[in-house]
């Protein structure tokens, strides 16, 4: 029997309450599907400033070093607000994102049609959006030297190396191969010399995979088209701002932050979580959407540990159940047949 060890990070806030959903689903599936997950449990974030003091324990890191997976829900409350940037839980996500080396951010959205009527865009555009934004995470302005803050000036540097672009490239054309063979790449070539070798190396890399058909666009215009026409777009390649802006304009198209999974992998180990954060304000309700949670964990079965059977039978099994109008708290104004507590709706998702 397949085994595989899971690293999980529960977090703060509504974290526990999503990740125990997760793990109802996973439990269901991998009898179905015959493999054996097994769990550890990790503190990072407020959870681990209250036991150790600091937000990303040693022991966390090299929990998650030795697993095949990590599945992790969400950081930060108020309790922690008034700390110093770097003892922040923020910062102990950011710090297991650098020691696991991940730098590939995948981000699918796509749009129920039990859900058109959620989103702000009108359901004719909608329907049938399917894409995955796939951004660059460790390079880029974010982390490009020199940088400085002077008193009469500032200034960040976009960089990228060759090495760099080849490697995200191939993550977005791999992604392709198992989608609808498109990429779109974008950047600002015309008037970014980083932009201009990101371009030439993604015609490089476009070579080794024939079957998969490759255009360019400027970043301005990407950001229009998303909302003009986001239907166009299966993988969307890009580097780490476009990519932070992109994802986030794209998360929008969906309806709701409680749907959208993500995953951040290319590392020793990838890590797997929903896009939106530890909702304070409505923790301990019972009322939290887990499906992005629950579909992370399908990405996590599909990205690293190989189960696409498992990955995608949770993936229709959440279909299934929007379409028969179960619905949580954040999406029962849209034709709900039933309004479901975080437990009952993840009850549900692991009986399909
Ligand atoms: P962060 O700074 O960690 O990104 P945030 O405070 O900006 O977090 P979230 O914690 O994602 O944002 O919450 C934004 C809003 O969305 C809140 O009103 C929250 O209740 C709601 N929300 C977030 N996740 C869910 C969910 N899974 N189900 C229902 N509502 C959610
Ligand atoms: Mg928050």
């Amino acid at each position: 029997m397949r085994q595989y060890k899971l690293a999980i990070i529960k977090g703060d806030g509504i974290g526990p309450e999503i990740i125990d959903e997760a793990i109802k689903v996973l439990d269901a599936v991998s009898s179905h599907e015959n493999f054996e997950l097994s769990y550890s449990d990790f503190l990072m974030g407020g959870a681990a400033i209250d036991v150790f003091g600091e937000p990303l324990p040693e022991e966390t890191v090299q929990g998650c070093l030795k697993a095949d997976a990590i599945l992790f829900g969400a950081i930060g409350g108020e309790k922690w607000d008034t700390l110093p940037r770097e003892k922040r839980p923020e910062t102990g996500l950011l710090n297991l994102r650098k020691a696991l080396g991940v730098f590939a951010n995948l981000r699918p959205v796509s749009v129920y049609d039990e859900l058109v009527n959620a989103s702000t865009l009108k359901p004719e555009v909608l329907k049938g959006v399917d894409m995955m934004v796939v951004r660059e995470l460790t390079g880029g302005i974010y982390f490009g030297q020199p940088r400085a803050k002077e008193a009469e000036r500032a200034y960040n540097t976009m960089v990228y190396t060759k090495e760099e672009i080849v490697r995200i490239a191939k993550v977005a054309f791999e992604s392709a191969m198992k989608r609808r063979k498109q990429v779109c790449s974008v950047d600002k070539a015309n008037v970014l010399e980083v932009s201009q070798l990101w371009r030439e190396t993604v015609e490089e890399v476009a070579k080794e995979y024939p079957e998969v058909s490759l255009s360019h666009m400027y970043v301005d215009n990407a950001a229009m088209q998303m909302i003009r026409n986001p239907k166009q777009f299966d993988v969307v390649l890009t580097g780490n701002i476009f990519g932070d802006i992109l994802s986030d304009e794209a998360s929008m198209i969906s309806g709701s932050i409680g749907l959208l999974p993500s995953a951040s992998v290319g590392g020793q180990v990838g890590l797997f979580e929903p896009i939106h954060g530890s909702a304070p304000d409505i923790t301990g309700q019972g009322i939290a959407n887990p499906i992005a949670t629950i579909l992370s964990a399908a990405m996590m079965l599909r990205f690293a540990l190989g189960e696409e059977s498992a990955a995608s039978r949770i993936e229709k099994a959440v279909q299934q159940v929007l379409k028969e109008g179960y619905r949580t708290k954040d999406l029962s104004a849209y034709e709900a047949k039933e309004v479901c507590s975080t437990s009952e709706i993840g009850s549900i998702i692991a009986s399909y």
